[in-house]
């Protein structure tokens, strides 16, 4: 198969995927949306980045019955991040059909506001298994009518201890319904979720070769760690720079030093709350804060477009974090670089988790001493989005005809229930976010934020 064409498709949801960029299948998509289709139980394996989202989003989507009152749906993953993610390609996908709501359910926001929402009725519901199992029991979801079961990185569920909490929730699921387990990597262990859950599932596998001839990877011999990871950055000289640490500790001294060498930086880690990490990953993905420093959080499942080098500043403990913090880049065919750099410690943890890596000095390469990740742009969020009937044409309206910004100084903007948020060329931001604070989006005043 070739396109998405050949797949019995209504032409709405055609026209939808081209004006998304949309335009085949990836192998996995092309495997298994025939026979999600076809109703039948499934266990999928696939790389990162081959495009299991759509695979398993695009067959919910056009069997979602217009009628129902309660949720049709429910899908379970591991994180907040990833819960976010897939609620907005459901959203995008979604976009032909009248009235499809989503609705995510995770921890670190408050209980009552997801009640709220839940309140108001729900298709699809997508949540991390703790937060879901809270909801069941204080009876705020209802799952009566749950036709399909979605588990999206179910190899990361399990490493997380979730195993149970999945069990507990699915024996409250109508026997009648489609299971579907989506996983980068096939652990043994698996087979607790598979054998209780799915009902003689089809098994689909993408043998991952392909993947890995996209991401060239190189393994660093180095004395001090801060010193080897400005080199490596000056040498490649990346658009977006992912780095990871082991720890949460680890992540803040290193985004600190980097600030202080004059880069533009974002952290990620799980001390921060919810919304300060939505607006990290937003910072990074719009190109405000060029390179991200995270713990293993960001390593999973996260796509965000166009980052061309991971850094492991610290060995990761598995074989598995390996894979998946690299397979942040070379997303959808695209090539990446993964750099991973090793002290003494680090050279014997890499030699049981990696093997196979050759390692390469570090004094050949040849940093560029003036090169800086820098943004271009600045993000400036707004208090209103779609809950104040916010759209990003009425904020891209108000920055053009009433202030006076130039379309092409106006970078991603993004639009939630509560906040929208604008990137905005730096040269130009100031007059922009005085423009906006005096100004009015859509006739209402509302308040606004320079974010840095
Ligand atoms: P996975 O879950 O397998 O790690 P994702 O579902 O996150 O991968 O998809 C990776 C990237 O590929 C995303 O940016 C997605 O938008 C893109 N993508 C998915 N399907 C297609 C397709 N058919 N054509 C082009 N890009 C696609
Ligand atoms: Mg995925």
């Amino acid at each position: 198969m070739t396109t998405f064409q050949a797949l019995p498709l209504p032409q709405e949801l055609l026209e939808n995927l081209h004006s998304l960029g949309y335009e085949k299948p990836t192998p996995i998509q092309a495997q298994t949306i025939p026979l999600l289709q076809a109703n039948k139980d499934l266990i999928a394996q696939a790389k990162t980045g081959s495009g299991k989202t759509l695979a398993f989003l695009l067959p919910l989507i056009l069997k979602l019955d217009a009628q129902e009152h309660f949720p049709q749906a429910l899908i379970i993953a591991p994180t907040r991040e990833l819960c976010e993610q897939i609620a907005g390609e459901a959203n995008k996908l979604a976009r032909y059909k009248k009235d499809v709501k989503v609705i995510t359910l995770y921890g670190g926001t408050s209980l009552r506001t997801q009640v709220a929402s839940l309140e108001k009725g729900a298709d699809i519901l997508i949540g991390t298994p703790g937060r879901l199992l809270d909801h069941f029991s204080r009876e705020t979801i209802h799952l009566g009518q749950i036709k399909t079961l979605i588990l999206d990185e179910a190899d990361r569920m399990l490493d997380m201890g979730f195993a149970d909490d999945i069990l507990k929730l699915v024996s409250n699921l109508p026997k009648e319904r489609q299971s579907i387990l989506f996983s980068a990597t096939y652990p043994e262990n698996i087979d607790k979720l598979t054998k209780v859950i799915l009902k003689n599932p089809t098994e689909v596998k993408i043998a991952s070769k392909e993947k890995e001839v996209a991401i060239e990877e190189f393994v660093y011999k180095v004395e001090e760690k801060d010193k080897a990871l400005l080199t490596t950055i000056k040498h490649f000289q990346p658009n977006l720079a992912l780095i990871f640490c082991n720890t949460k500790v680890k992540t803040a001294e290193v985004s600190d030093m980097l600030h202080d060498k004059g880069f533009d930086v974002a952290t990620l880690n799980g001390d921060l709350e919810q919304y300060e990490r939505q607006e990290m990953l937003l910072q990074f993905a719009n190109g405000s804060l060029p390179v991200l420093v995270a713990t293993d959080l960001a390593a999973r499942g996260l796509d965000i477009e166009g980052i061309d080098l991971v850094i492991n500043y610290d060995v990761p403990m598995k074989t598995e974090d390996y894979t998946h913090r690299i397979g942040r880049t070379g997303r959808a065919d695209k090539s990446g670089l993964a750099v991973t750099l090793c002290d003494a410690y680090g050279l014997r943890k890499l030699g049981e988790i990696k093997p196979e890596l050759n390692t390469q000095n570090i004094a050949s390469l040849t940093p560029n001493k003036n090169f800086y990740m820098q943004g271009e742009v600045a993000t400036l969020r707004i208090d209103g989005g779609k809950k104040k009937k916010v759209r990003a044409g009425d904020i891209l309206g108000t920055l053009c005809k009433d202030i006076g910004i130039e379309n092409k100084d106006i970078g991603k903007i993004n639009v939630y229930q509560k906040n929208a948020y604008v990137a905005i060329k730096k040269t130009v931001i100031k007059k922009a976010f005085n423009g906006l604070k005096n100004g009015k989006i859509k006739g209402k005043n509302l308040r606004v934020w320079w974010l840095d």
